[in-house]
């Protein structure tokens, strides 16, 4: 696993590849920023690390699956990850903001990259504001809270289902 902060002074001026692959790997991704986010296996991240003279330059990707439950019914979720990010921080600008818990720091007189917190965050642009189990989910009941993708719930015939109208109406015609 890799370190959580390097010295950017450790990785080459023509650059350096991190691979981001393994359960341990991004459940430390995931603690160390409090996502509520569930990796599949094979999930896998790439970056490169480019120290340029006023910053780095960032470039990578990340592919895989990532299970949570859907925002409208509760049900396992799953959103396919494909992410290709390109970036520049730059040092003078990090060290005007002063939030201490970014991309990168200045500690020991040295600059430092947390290449962790790099892919944690694109991984969170990459996520879908909301998260469906499907695009044709009709969600929970909101009087009952039964899950109305897997049939009518019983409050839907009371309050007169068009579709059960019509078989109380059958009823009536019978007597
Ligand atoms: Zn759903
Ligand atoms: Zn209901």
């Amino acid at each position: 696993m890799h370190y959580r902060w390097l010295p950017i002074s450790d990785i080459p001026v023509q650059g350096r590849e991190f691979y981001f692959t393994g359960e341990q790997e991004w459940l430390a991704i995931c603690a160390e920023n409090n996502l509520d986010y569930e990796i599949s296996q094979g999930m896998t991240a790439e970056l490169g690390v480019f120290p340029q003279k006023h910053g780095v330059y960032l470039k990578g990707s990340i592919k895989g699956r990532v299970n949570s439950p859907c925002c409208r019914c509760l049900e396992p979720g799953v959103v396919n990850i494909d992410h290709q990010f390109e970036l520049f921080e730059d040092f003078e600008e990090t060290q005007a903001e002063q939030t201490g818990a970014g991309i990168l720091k200045f500690e020991n007189s040295q600059w430092m990259i947390n290449i962790r917190q790099v892919i944690s965050e694109q991984l969170q642009l990459a996520m879908p504001d909301k998260i469906l189990c499907g695009s044709e989910c009709l969600g929970l009941c909101p009087v009952c809270g039964e899950n109305m993708n897997k049939g009518l719930c019983r409050c839907g015939s009371v309050s007169g289902d068009p579709r059960l109208a019509v078989f109380r109406q059958l009823k009536i015609k019978n007597k």
